[in-house]
């Protein structure tokens, strides 16, 4: 697998571009579809699916452009966010306009086992977020449920503390060298989070 994350958008979100030959994923496009897909050909890159850790809008706000672009390109997630995508708070103006309900929208545990993919149900920043962890690469991005250092917030429409520290547990399972790529900021891994968050230790 090859990656690459850039910072898009006033919220910077972590927005990666994941690649076997030249097939992409791109993870949470949350703006400037226009320099993702300059990226993609760049690169010479197919993408064949979006996928998305949560619905918020910061994390979605390039879905419709590159679905423009691409109109066959399905947006995978969990079922649980699609009622946080259409919310009506769900949006920041002027940056972060409503995005409405993206076409194509599948279950992204249909997509478990491709490229290794374990995806992981971590709810608590919202109710259908997710995490994605690549075995074979022990790699994970772990959207706005983990971050270097601290945790997602839960006061956010749908969100639940005792709820995320549950997803947080299960995340502690992984191996300690498990790259972690936030939705947000520094990346970092399992094992400096377990000894140095105060929401692992
Ligand atoms: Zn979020």
């Amino acid at each position: 697998m090859d990656r690459k994350t850039i910072q898009v958008g006033s919220f910077e979100v972590n927005c990666s571009i994941l690649s076997w030959g030249d097939e992409a994923w791109i993870v949470d496009p949350g703006a400037e579809a226009d320099r993702i897909a300059a990226l993609l050909e760049k690169a010479k890159l197919k993408p064949e699916a979006i996928i998305l850790t949560h619905g918020h809008f910061d994390h979605i706000g390039a879905v419709p452009g590159l679905q423009a672009k691409w109109p066959n390109l399905a947006v995978y997630m969990s079922p649980e966010d699609e009622k946080v995508l259409t919310h009506p708070l769900n949006s920041f103006p002027p940056d972060y306009l409503p995005i409405g309900k993206p076409n194509n929208i599948r279950d992204v545990r249909t997509l478990a086992g491709r490229h290794g993919l374990e995806p992981i149900f971590t709810p608590g920043h919202t109710p259908g977020g997710m995490c994605y962890y690549f075995k074979d690469e022990k790699v994970l991005l772990s959207g706005d449920t983990l971050f270097a250092g601290s945790v997602g917030r839960t006061d956010l429409p749908g969100g639940d503390m005792a709820t995320l520290m549950d997803s947080i547990k299960t995340l502690k399972r992984l191996p300690d060298d498990t790259d972690v790529i936030p939705g947000h900021g520094m990346f970092t891994d399992i094992g400096h989070e377990k000894d140095t968050n105060p929401f692992l230790i």
